[in-house]
């Protein structure tokens, strides 16, 4: 088990190297954050084993809950991906260095709210939709700009650090990454050190890289399958 687990990572950052050179960037530009949801903490302190420092978590339950398990664990740095409700805005912040699924003034509002008086700055994302169909979160791109005016203006305990977004079903990941940097450039006039681009999963990351992703959220191909959950 834990020598697949090995052989998986090594294998997916070989790729991730191949990817990064052969669009002209060097690979240590590049965050592969291991997306390790649904599977047991024991997973990710098998990882941090293996030396994987990013993890990411899609639902604030196991994010707190597994983050609190392993809080003994040197360095690890948890992101969480996930659309989130405001009212799980200090469970999330509390565990989370990083927060890539911002999306509305209202969730911005929360997370910064939640800061205790000394926390440090919490590192944010906007995500973006990709697509009309809203069921999977994200500022639709021409409410961008609006919404990172007031996570600057108003959130002051957040550090707006890029864009985030998933890549529609149905659509070639290239065509999609490419307007998501497209949003990053425009993000940039006003936010310039927001440079920050959370792109790519297991089926699309080397078309992400392409395209300039500076953060992966890989799962299932260094994990494995997911086990089931209802
Ligand atoms: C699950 C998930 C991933 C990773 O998906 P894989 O296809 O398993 O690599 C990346 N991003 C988000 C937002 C996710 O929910």
């Amino acid at each position: 088990m834990a020598d697949d687990l090995a052989a998986r990572l090594a294998a997916v950052d070989a790729r991730i190297a191949e990817a990064a050179r052969a669009a002209g960037r060097a690979p240590a530009e590049l965050t592969r954050i291991v997306v390790t949801k649904f599977h047991p903490a024991s997973l990710v302190a098998e990882l941090h084993r293996l030396g994987v420092r990013s993890v990411g978590e899609n639902r604030q339950q196991e994010l707190s809950a597994k983050a609190a398990e392993l809080r003994a664990l040197p360095d690890l740095e948890w992101h969480f991906i996930g659309q989130a409700q405001t009212n799980k805005a200090r469970a999330i912040r509390e565990a989370a260095a990083v927060v890539h699924s911002v999306d509305r003034d209202r969730l911005a509002d929360a997370l910064h709210r939640a800061a205790e008086p000394e926390a440090p700055v919490l590192d944010v994302l906007l995500q973006v939709a990709l697509t009309a169909d809203a069921g999977r979160g994200g500022v639709a791109p021409d409410g961008l700009e609006r919404l990172a005016d007031h996570v600057q203006a108003a959130c002051p305990s957040l550090r707006l650090r890029g864009v985030m977004a998933v890549a529609p079903l149905g659509e070639d990941p290239a065509r999609a990454f490419a307007r998501l940097h497209e949003c990053s450039e425009r993000l940039r006039v006003s936010a310039p050190t927001a440079d920050w681009i959370s792109a790519g999963m297991t089926g699309d990351f080397v078309e992400a890289i392409a395209a300039g992703a500076t953060h992966l959220r890989i799962g299932s191909a260094i994990t494995g399958p997911r086990p089931l959950h209802g």
